[in-house]
């Protein structure tokens, strides 16, 4: 089984999150099967009565068991892309990148992991090996929360293929997502003393949230000040694995979300050094108000995601974004009302969990953080523990020139392969 080959046939499905994933989802069975896995799906029709559906490949322990051992991990589904950008369901190969959408947003890691997989068929195993492949994780993750809610996978640990540019990551900054609706009082705009404006309140709001966001920022991981970056750690992995990679440029390079290169190669693994940007972040990312030019506004919502390191408590960074709004406000004269839309969980993996330091060992880095969400968190609430490493870069998921380096992909088999070896084949994975 090759992983290129593997990649460019995964990619050649039309996985978009609005398409159904169905096909996908019964070539990997048909080839977990042949690799001697029993499999299952989990169909679900989403609410446009589109059929998706996730797929697991189980190899039971040689005695028998199911519980424990060791799942790797991808989604499915890709954002979209259009016909005439370079990233598309035909991959390209130049200059060792595959061009092609979902080839680094993680079709690559899929067959990585299929391909790694496939070197231990027929062979007894220790401990179970999974394969789980999901559906709609660029829309929510859905696939992923369908499976923890119907509780279909255990283990003791697991890998999520995402591009990292095989650089581990062990925690995701915390994400929640509040709407702010400010109600003011319509009238004419040929006098606008007559009305409330809604929209003059907002500007107020937004001033002082962009004072506030530098002072979250500020404030690190458990209210600490964040230290510099953290170091790779002494590798003894393979060749190839245990190189700290290039500070910038260069294909695959896994921009901002390592620690990296810090000076003496100590580790400190309760360092929480690995999230770029290092504190809390605020967005307001959508504002709606107004009907028409000629009206004053009585109405202008906005909605704001915040993300912090682990450790922190949310809901006092929800109430710091409350009493800044409504301080801003309190003298226009408007109602203000804050809801929660969403609260993503949060995701943090010991750092002494075996399969951590594995990955340190096995990559020579070690294991940071990521501000963005993955399906790990799922994994992790159901008490696995969890690291992501994949091929290819996060940069250049989602782009119109999506890639992943083909040598990534042969080093992700090798990695994968290792896990496998030493959580799934070995009595004692200590
Ligand atoms: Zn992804």
């Amino acid at each position: 089984m090759n992983v290129l080959e593997l990649t460019r046939e995964l990619v050649g499905f039309n996985t978009v999150s609005t398409e159904s994933n169905a096909e996908m989802a019964g070539r990997l069975v048909c080839l977990m099967e042949s690799l001697g896995f029993a499999t299952g799906i989990q169909s679900v029709t989403d609410a446009l009565g589109v059929v998706k559906q996730n797929v697991i490949g189980l190899c039971a322990a040689h005695d028998g068991r199911t519980d424990g051992g060791l799942i790797l991990s991808g989604h499915m589904d890709t954002v979209p892309f259009r016909p005439d950008q370079k990233a598309t369901l035909s991959p390209v190969e130049e200059h060792g990148r595959l061009f092609g959408r979902g080839t680094c947003d993680m079709k690559g890691a899929i067959a990585a992991q299929v391909v790694a997989a496939s070197r231990f068929a027929g062979r007894p195993l220790a401990r179970p090996l999974r394969l789980v492949f999901t559906f709609d994780e660029e829309v929510g993750c859905l696939g992923a929360k369908a499976l923890r809610d119907a509780r279909l996978v255990n283990a003791d640990c697991a890998i999520v293929g995402e591009p990292t540019g095989l650089t581990p990551i062990r925690m995701h900054k915390v994400y929640w997502v509040l709407r702010v609706t400010i109600v003011g009082r319509a009238c004419h705009s040929s006098d606008p003393r007559r009305g409330v404006s809604a929209v003059k309140a907002a500007v107020r709001a937004l001033a002082a949230l962009e004072r506030l966001e530098p002072e979250l920022g500020r404030t690190g991981p458990r209210g600490t000040a964040r230290g510099g970056p953290g170091g790779p750690v002494p590798g003894n992995g393979p060749p190839g694995f245990n190189a700290p990679r290039p500070s910038s440029g260069g294909a695959g390079e896994p921009a901002g979300i390592v620690s990296r290169a810090a000076s003496g190669g100590c580790v400190d693994r309760d360092a929480r050094s690995g999230f770029d940007p290092d504190g809390t972040t605020l967005n307001v990312g959508t504002l709606k108000a107004g009907v028409a030019h000629n009206v004053v506004p009585d109405r202008c919502v906005f909605t704001i995601d915040f993300r912090h390191p682990p450790g922190q408590a949310p809901v006092a960074i929800r109430e710091r974004i409350e009493a800044t709004v409504c301080a801003a406000v309190q003298e226009s004269g408007v109602g203000v009302e804050v809801e929660q839309v969403l609260s993503e969980l949060p995701f943090e993996t010991a750092a002494t969990a075996p399969i951590v330091r594995f990955m340190e060992e096995a990559t020579g880095f070690t294991a940071g953080g990521v501000s963005y969400s993955t399906e790990a968190k799922e994994f992790a609430s159901l008490g696995i523990a969890t690291v992501i490493v994949g091929p290819g870069s996060i940069e250049k998921a989602h782009q119109e020139d999506e890639y992943v380096p083909v040598d990534e992909l042969g080093r992700a088999v090798e990695l994968y392969a290792r896990a496998i070896e030493r959580f799934s084949l070995l009595a004692d994975p200590e």
